[in-house]
């Protein structure tokens, strides 16, 4: 089959009624690496949740589609189906459930497609078996599989838990949000080489992160800025080095404009209930 694009063309997402990402438009290959970017604020997660469907993120413009298929019209579900994978900056607790579990569900959903609810799910023991595997690359205790989702996890435990997801499920897409954020060196090592066994011609990966640190690891070929909802620069990896070396201020003075959004934005939330998240 040739190979997938996800095409987003200028997209504009609100969050609470306010404008956040205001036209990004990005191109990623399956078999591409791509990092975005920017300082803290400035909608790199918006996008990713934007991309995956989660309600409290309203798309006001643009187009995101896989081969021409408009993934904005489908259910987050179903875009998981078409392709589409998020480990999530903070992935959210669920008591009750195991991991071995939901993970078990997952697999089958995507594997299944066209499962009817209640269905069977993929045989325990073929999936044990595997999941046994998965964990065994991303060095994780065996016991982890009974555990409840990312319940009382450390920050390390959840980005495992969460490429051990992606491992399982192969998307022709991965958006990895910060997924560096709250991880040792080694923990960053284990993921960094799950995320590089993963990918090659199979699988796209857009790498959000706040620092290069984690692009020592994952090696982008296409770097992108984005500052205040929008991207402002795209390059190669010279381009995270040079964020390494300089920091963002280059940034912020080549475009004051965009620059200035982001300031009186973080301003208005300073003063504000919104923004308490990280
Ligand atoms: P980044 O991931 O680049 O740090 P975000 O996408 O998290 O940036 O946030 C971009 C802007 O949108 C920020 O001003 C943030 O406060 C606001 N925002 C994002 N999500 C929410 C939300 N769920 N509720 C309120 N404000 C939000
Ligand atoms: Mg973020």
């Amino acid at each position: 089959m040739a190979q997938a694009t996800l095409k987003i063309d200028d997209l504009r997402v609100e969050v609470g009624g306010k404008l956040i990402l205001k036209g990004v438009s990005l191109e990623i290959r399956q078999g591409e690496i791509h990092a975005i970017m920017g300082p803290n604020g400035s909608g790199k997660s918006t996008l990713a949740y934007a991309l995956m469907g989660h309600p409290g993120y309203e798309v006001v413009g643009g187009t995101a589609t896989i081969n021409g298929v408009d993934l904005l019209e489908l259910a987050p579900n179903e875009r998981a189906k078409a392709g589409v994978f998020l480990a999530f900056q903070y992935p959210t607790a669920i008591p009750g459930v195991t991991v071995a579990n939901f993970l078990r569900h997952a697999v089958t959903n995507i594997r299944v497609p066209n499962r009817k609810e209640g269905a069977e799910l993929i045989p325990m023991r073929e999936f044990r078996k595997e999941l046994r595997e998965e964990m065994g690359k991303l060095e994780m205790d065996p016991e982890f599989a009974r555990r409840y989702l990312n319940d009382g996890f450390s920050g390390g435990e959840k980005k495992r838990a969460e490429i051990l997801q992606l491992s399982l499920l192969r998307p022709k897409f991965a958006i990895l949000d910060e997924t560096d954020s709250g991880l040792d060196i080694d923990a960053l090592k284990t993921v960094s080489e799950g995320v590089n066994r993963l990918s090659g011609p199979e699988m796209g990966v857009l790498v959000i992160t706040h620092y290069q640190r984690l692009l020592n690891y994952i090696k982008p070929q296409f770097v992108h800025v984005m500052l205040a909802g929008r991207l402002v620069e795209s390059g190669g990896a010279d381009l995270a080095l040079a964020l390494e070396e300089k920091g963002y201020d280059w940034v912020r003075e080549k475009y004051p404009e965009i620059a200035e959004e982001l300031e009186e934005q973080e301003a208005a939330e300073g003063s504000s209930t919104v923004g308490t998240r990280g």
